[in-house]
């Protein structure tokens, strides 16, 4: 089936045979990230950020994310994905410089053309700020975002540990892209509570939350969410694997589909949870009997959500209607 997958970490899609290669090539020693068979290896979310960050330091130059948007989308279209939107954080792309972003983003929006012409992959990116750097990082984040809102870059939002601050400590970032024309989404109720999700419906005005399955414990939010129209990017794999939920059966993914609520389905930073979008389905489909017409519903949801231009979105429509 031909899959639209919203949510998906550029550098923690990076499969682990790049990353060591890369490593190798500038004699850095990252064999403590891998376990024997070559996985990354780490136990629980602070140390998943710790190894996800380490992961992260052989890619220096816009050349090297030229290589990881071309390695990435080998293995994105290789499970049947014609659409996908990927976080792109400046903090990692020449430290915030807005200059140096360009040239990083330049080299990203090239390998996706011709990922695009070669494997009839569409990518665009969503410059996230790493909400651990705190407040001001942030800040020159949302300015690279709203200095570069265009063909590539389609949306701003945050990613990092989600219970650092609070949502309003990040407001000026998320209004800053906002008067830029950028939509927006936040990573929030994956680990924290529907608190943390209401607050930042309210204090950042984003119209997709991250995760946002802890939304589903409090029925006026869950109201709010389907009046306001705003859509989940779930990631039900990476929610079992790094423990937000016990077990793929106690996932509220089906949960939040009854009460109204749009969701997606996005494998979130595959290689790192040992997933794949056709191991989500397989589980979706094992665990909640999920028939194709349920994933229609989900891949309509999700074209409808993207942050792309309208052009986009009916060139994706055509790929996503069925074979006759
Ligand atoms: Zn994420």
């Amino acid at each position: 089936m031909p899959k639209v997958e919203l949510h998906l970490h550029l550098e923690g899609a990076a499969p682990p045979k790049f990353i060591a290669g890369l490593a190798r090539e500038k004699n850095i020693d990252l064999s403590k990230i891998f376990d024997r068979d070559g996985n990354y290896a780490y136990q629980g979310f602070a140390a998943f950020l710790q190894t996800y960050e380490a992961a992260c330091t052989p890619l220096t130059s816009p050349e090297d994310f030229y290589r990881l948007t071309l390695a990435v989308l080998e293995e994105t279209a290789k499970h049947g994905v014609v659409y996908a939107e990927t976080f792109v954080s400046p903090d990692f792309c020449g430290g915030g410089d807005v200059g140096a972003w360009r040239e990083y983003l330049d080299a990203m929006s090239r390998a996706a053309s011709e990922a695009e012409r070669d494997m009839g992959i569409t990518l665009k990116g969503i410059v996230t700020a790493i909400r651990h750097f705190g407040p001001e990082q942030a800040k020159t984040a949302a300015k690279c975002a709203a200095e570069t809102n265009g063909d590539f870059i389609v949306g701003f939002g945050m990613a990092g540990a989600e219970m650092e601050g609070r949502p309003k400590d990040f407001a000026y970032s998320f209004d800053m892209a906002r008067e830029a024309g950028l939509p927006l989404t936040c990573h929030a109720g994956e680990w924290g509570g529907p608190d943390m999700v209401a607050d930042t419906i309210r204090d950042l005005g984003v119209n997709r939350i991250g995760h946002g399955i802890n939304a589903v414990a409090d029925q006026n939010l869950l109201a709010e969410i389907v009046e306001k129209g705003i859509v989940l990017e779930v990631c039900p794999g990476s929610n079992v694997v790094l423990g937000a939920v016990s077990d793929w059966a106690s996932h509220p993914i089906q949960k939040l589909r009854d009460a109204g609520v749009a969701v997606t389905v996005s494998t979130d930073d595959p290689p790192f949870f040992h997933t794949t979008m056709t191991y989500e389905y397989e589980m979706l489909a094992k665990t909640f009997g999920w028939d194709e017409s349920d994933f229609a519903e989900i891949h309509q949801t999700a074209l409808a959500a993207a942050y792309c231009n309208d052009a986009t979105r009916a060139k994706i429509a055509k790929k996503l209607e069925p074979a006759k």
